[in-house]
């Protein structure tokens, strides 16, 4: 009996076999007389991973037109670095095989220790969002051509340094410019091809603004300022947020940094740290609203009711910052900057003889980016300054103003902050205004 079926089975297994083999004739002899379909195409798709990272699949021969999904992931402390073989991007594709393809995910260590200068590197995740929190990697900063060893080494300095005072917030990019026009003209291209490789602006259109002369804040009227420099011999700078946010970064632009070139007597390269303190400080205080939408976020920061708290915030972390740092012997440099009392000394001659010539009866909350905006710096860094001293701790804006901004509003933020109105304030302040100076600079820190 057990003989039977074994060989029952070996026939009918056999039979199988046999009808199988001869399937394909069968095909074939039936398209006699018909026409003739000719065998589907096939095309081998071969995926694999570069070093830190796995692929979802490693291919195989698939049908002509075959769409095929395909997912990069990268191991810890790595980031999805773009793909070798085919032009998409983001870590998730789908490809259509209409060829032999071989395909590899590129993975890069997360770089938290350097500034990134090339702009075909992305040191972060680009499908992340990096909204309102610290993150590990330093910002991005990109050179013209014709900028100089000292120049990249300064503002990358510069830059680590600030991020290290402020907390490293969200992708920041920090495009510099020098004096060449056509080196200029790269760099914008450098700019507008990242902002097409990640799908955020078309080249064609990010080419037609960024080269503009007459746009306000175009990429290419920073390096015109540089040009203007050489040509009149005159010193003259320009540095810029200039938003981002719809792509989830922060966008900074520079004029020359002539500073690092040492071409002028007299101004030194701390000029250089502090404006790009500066320019952190807003990356600082913009990524306290990131998320929201633009007039979600003014009516946060009030940068025109409250361009004293914007720029003149920024104005004194900045000076602040680098004051006491310098004071601290983390940075060091060959010419002395003199001492947080002079400058604040300038500033606030500078402010009220400002307000004398164009705007006399304004108080600090009337100067906007329309009307008296150099008071809202020179003057709203004194303003600053006075209720820092109020509270005692020079990093009250850094822990309590700004985190609590985007849940409480600027009203109910500054209350929680200095524990009064700012209605109080601005009359606190305008007493404070009519000391003597050398009353007034005894709220500076003597650094
Ligand atoms: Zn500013």
């Amino acid at each position: 009996m057990r003989l039977s079926i074994s060989f029952f089975t070996v026939i009918l297994f056999s039979f199988v076999l046999i009808s199988s083999c001869s399937s394909k004739e069968d095909e074939t002899t039936d398209t006699i007389g018909q026409t003739p379909q000719p065998d589907p195409v096939e095309f081998t798709l071969t995926v694999s991973a570069g070093e830190g990272g796995t692929v979802s699949t490693s291919g195989g021969t698939f049908e002509q037109g075959s769409e095929i999904s395909i997912t990069a992931t990268p191991n810890q402390g790595f980031i999805f670095n773009g793909w070798e073989g085919i032009n998409l991007s983001g870590s998730s594709i789908t490809v259509t095989l209409n060829s032999n393809l071989n395909i590899v995910a590129n993975f890069s260590q997360i770089n938290t220790t350097d500034i990134n200068n090339d702009p075909s590197i992305f040191n972060y995740d680009i499908n992340y969002d990096y909204a309102e929190q610290i993150v590990d990697f330093y910002p991005n900063a990109f050179y013209a051509s014709d900028l100089s060893e000292n120049v990249i080494n300064g503002i990358n300095l510069a830059l680590k340094t600030a991020a290290d005072a402020f907390g490293k917030y969200g992708p920041v990019e920090y495009w510099v410019f020098g004096v060449d026009k056509q080196a200029a003209l790269d760099l914008i291209s450098d700019f507008c091809e990242r902002r097409e490789a990640l799908s955020q602006w078309n080249l064609d259109d990010c080419l037609e603004r960024e080269t503009d002369e007459t746009i306000d804040h175009s990429m290419i009227a920073y390096q015109k300022i540089g040009e203007n420099v050489l040509s009149s011999n005159q010193p003259q700078m320009g540095a810029g947020h200039n938003g981002g946010f719809h792509w989830g970064i922060h966008k900074l632009s520079s004029s020359y940094p002539f500073t690092f070139d040492s071409l002028f007597e007299g101004i030194p390269p701390q000029d250089d740290f502090k404006t790009v303190f500066h320019e952190y400080f807003h990356v600082f205080q913009l990524a306290s609203v990131f998320n929201l939408d633009d007039e979600e976020r003014d009516n946060r920061t009030k940068p025109n009711e409250a361009i004293w708290m914007m720029e003149g915030g920024a104005e004194y972390m900045a000076n602040y910052t680098l004051f006491h740092l310098i004071d601290s012997g983390t940075l060091t440099f060959e010419t002395s900057y003199g001492t947080l009392r002079e400058k604040m000394r300038n500033k606030m001659e500078y402010g009220k003889f400002f307000i004398e010539e164009n705007c006399p009866e304004s108080i600090l909350n009337q100067f906007s980016y329309q009307a008296c905006s150099q008071a809202g710096y020179e003057l709203g860094s004194w303003g600053v300054a006075y209720l820092i001293d109020k509270v005692n701790n020079p990093n009250i804006l850094l822990e309590t103003f700004y985190p609590n901004l985007k849940e409480l509003g600027f009203e109910s933020s500054f209350n929680l902050t200095f524990g009064y109105s700012t209605e109080e304030f601005y009359e606190d302040f305008d007493a404070f205004l009519e000391l003597p100076i050398e009353e007034q600079l005894e709220i500076i820190p003597d650094i």
